[in-house]
């Protein structure tokens, strides 16, 4: 059972959203405020947050920087203004998606569930898992082989890539990359993802050139694998 916290001024917006997760089994927590927000975020765990972009006290912007300085709990936006809608997709604001106003509560619903199944744990943490598309990955001995050569990876490189792989079309931003790859992400910058990336990059294309484009920058939001593609 998952627990979304909803950050909304508007009681009727709220009320439809409460109504619609509520219909599907998910517990909720309604606040009006970016303060209230977070704290209550400090204190509990949710496993997603439907946040408000237009809020009385501050923005969901900038609850959103807030909340990204201590957690990557998924983050759907709501949107009223296409204004918005471009800086949600154009600035590195580490949101899952966003839902713009008005929207049918039923859409909102079926967002949240995808959102909720890429960030669900993967396998790849305590089993060896092999992929089909020419990537595997054998996460015992952590080594990755590509059409069967096996890569000579650091430990960033194959932790980056084991994280890609456990979430395969998930757009993961830079301080969600550095949490799953590096031991004390505090220490390290985005701009070190970047260059870990590149090297990665080189890498796989230098093993098979149908894993040059596996990894795709989003612009302003982060990165992205999808597996190679073994149908040419
Ligand atoms: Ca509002």
């Amino acid at each position: 059972m998952s627990t979304i916290l909803i950050v909304e001024d508007e009681s009727s917006i709220a009320d439809t959203i409460i109504y619609a997760l509520e219909t599907e089994h998910f517990v909720t927590k309604h606040v009006a405020t970016g303060g209230e927000a977070l704290d209550l975020l400090a204190k509990k765990r949710f496993d997603l947050v439907v946040l408000d972009i237009g809020l009385p006290d501050t923005t969901g912007f900038d609850v959103c920087k807030e909340i990204r300085t201590a957690s990557s709990v998924p983050i759907l936006f709501l949107t009223a203004r296409d204004s918005e809608i471009d800086r949600v997709l154009g600035l590195e604001f580490g949101a899952d998606d966003y839902v713009n106003k008005p929207f049918s509560p039923r859409e909102l619903v079926a967002r949240i569930k995808a959102i909720l199944r890429r960030s669900s744990p993967s396998l790849v943490q305590d089993k060896k898992v092999v992929s089909k598309d020419g990537l595997a990955i054998d996460s015992e001995a952590m080594l990755v082989t590509c059409y069967g050569k096996t890569l000579d990876l650091t430990a960033h490189e194959y932790k980056l890539l084991a994280t890609f792989m456990s979430q395969p079309g998930r757009t993961f931003t830079r301080e969600q990359l550095l949490e799953h790859a590096w031991e004390d992400p505090g220490s390290a910058m985005d701009r070190t993802v970047d260059a870990h990336i590149k090297s990665l990059r080189a890498k796989l294309n230098a093993s098979s050139n149908k894993c040059a484009e596996i990894i795709q920058t989003r612009r302003g939001l982060g990165y992205c694998y999808h597996p190679p593609q073994t149908s040419d």
